[in-house]
């Protein structure tokens, strides 16, 4: 860690729940019942160190739903599994200034424009070898357990609601699918999966542990597991700094300087490589469908625990 870090870190997370505890403006997101029903109120933050070490504070061991955060290790796995170039034949690394679940490809290659947006982690989840969709998001649920450092569950009912009103990332599957884009014949596959890996639950420590297993280039504090290679992690990262934020990825780049990437379950998870990761989690959105508390959280801790990536001086 740099030098001049100031000690207490478990006090600047408190300090920074404390201050962003009365934004209550965003709606928490009503796709499925699991998601909907969560209470607004609750606040989590942690950081995870690279001895081993979590600091946490308010609502930080509340499970939740994975979400849009699975979307980074999808492309983790398909980078694995099938490598750099075939995965970039099916999507690209550009931010895309849309919505996530924007019904959009790019012009002239038909890819998905990012992993990080739905089309995109429909393209990399067909991508992870597996015989068939319940083998696919097991994967990817094994591949995050490992991350984490411990065993994590999928709830179930989430994933069954998640896939009975997913329609529109049905729809994106078909598009997909028509123009080559998905490593799987079949787009119901690639659907199924997807709804699978949003349903795995997860809390704030978690997702700060798999931040600090990025973090170390892929290689798990605690656990001392080498869980992803260097080269997976380094292309995770920089698409989660240009790509990870939606369609304010710039303004987060420049700000907060951290690559991260946001969920609609409210989670926050941001990496500063080489030395913590760092999650919040709240359940209401800004229209872009990420933490307000969570993204100003996150902002402040950056900048109060001089984590921006471009550390310039
Ligand atoms: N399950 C959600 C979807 O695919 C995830 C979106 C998100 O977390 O941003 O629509």
């Amino acid at each position: 860690a740099r030098s001049d870090r100031p000690p207490l870190v478990t006090a600047r997370l408190q300090d920074a729940l404390e201050a962003c505890r009365g934004h209550r403006t965003g709606e928490v997101a009503d796709d499925v019942p699991q998601l909907a029903d969560a209470d607004p109120e609750l606040f989590g933050v942690a950081l995870a160190t690279l001895d081993g070490h979590v600091h946490e504070v308010g609502d930080s061991r509340r499970p939740f739903t994975v979400q849009s955060l699975s979307k980074p290790f999808a492309y983790a796995l398909a980078l694995a599994d099938r490598g750099a170039d075939e995965v970039a034949a099916h999507v690209g690394v550009e931010p895309s200034g849309e919505a996530y679940d924007a019904i959009s490809l790019e012009a002239g290659t038909d890819r998905p424009r990012n992993p990080m947006i739905n089309a995109g982690a429909l393209a990399t989840t067909s991508l992870v070898r597996a015989g068939d969709a319940a083998e696919r998001s097991e994967r990817l649920r094994d591949l995050l357990s490992r991350l984490a450092g411990h065993e994590l569950v999928v709830d179930e009912e989430a994933a069954a609601a998640e896939l009975a009103s997913g329609r529109r990332n049905r729809a994106l599957a078909h598009l997909l699918s028509a123009h080559g884009m998905l490593g799987v014949d079949d787009p119901e596959e690639a659907v199924a999966a997807y709804a699978r890996q949003c349903a795995v639950l997860v809390d704030a420590r978690d997702l700060a542990v798999v931040g600090a297993t990025l973090a170390a280039g892929g290689v798990h504090p605690s656990t001392g597991e080498r869980v992803l290679e260097v080269d997976v992690v380094r292309q995770v990262l920089a698409v989660m700094l240009t790509c990870g934020m939606y369609d304010a990825a710039g303004d987060w780049a420049a700000t907060v300087g951290m690559p991260a990437k946001s969920g609609i379950c409210g989670g926050l998870l941001a990496v500063a490589p080489a030395e913590v990761g760092l999650a919040a989690w709240s359940p209401r959105l800004d229209p872009h469908g990420r933490s307000v508390r969570g993204l100003e959280a996150v902002r402040r801790l950056s900048g109060g625990l001089d984590l921006h990536a471009l550390h310039v001086r």
